[in-house]
């Protein structure tokens, strides 16, 4: 079991749910606002809080597998080809799931 990793891992992944907890609690546009500038800048701050959530969310998930894959011993093994993911990447990347040389395999068999 690799300890300071899940740590690590925990601490960021309560980062991101805090951060999104954060993001989700932005408020709604004023409609009772006249000024046009004034609502199409809330429209727009609203629309980046969505994407900024979205990326969130999808960052959690993923730090939620790690830490799946460090309950299950599988942590900083790639789920590829079974080697270890090299320290430096998962400092990096701490959800990273594959090492490098399968990443870059993936990202080209991708559309
Ligand atoms: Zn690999």
């Amino acid at each position: 079991m690799k300890t300071l990793e899940a740590t690590r891992l925990l601490k960021t992944y309560r980062d991101v749910v805090a951060r999104l907890q954060n993001e989700s609690a932005v408020p709604p546009a004023e409609a009772a606002s006249s000024d046009f500038l004034d609502l199409a800048q809330s429209v727009e701050h609203q629309e980046l809080a969505r994407l900024t959530a979205t990326r969130l969310a999808e960052r959690a998930k993923r730090l939620h597998i790690a830490l799946t894959r460090v309950v299950d011993g599988e942590y900083g093994v790639c789920s590829e080809c079974g080697t270890s993911i090299p320290p430096k990447r998962l400092l990096a990347i701490p959800d990273a799931t594959t090492c490098v040389a399968c990443q870059e395999q993936l990202e080209q068999a991708r559309p």
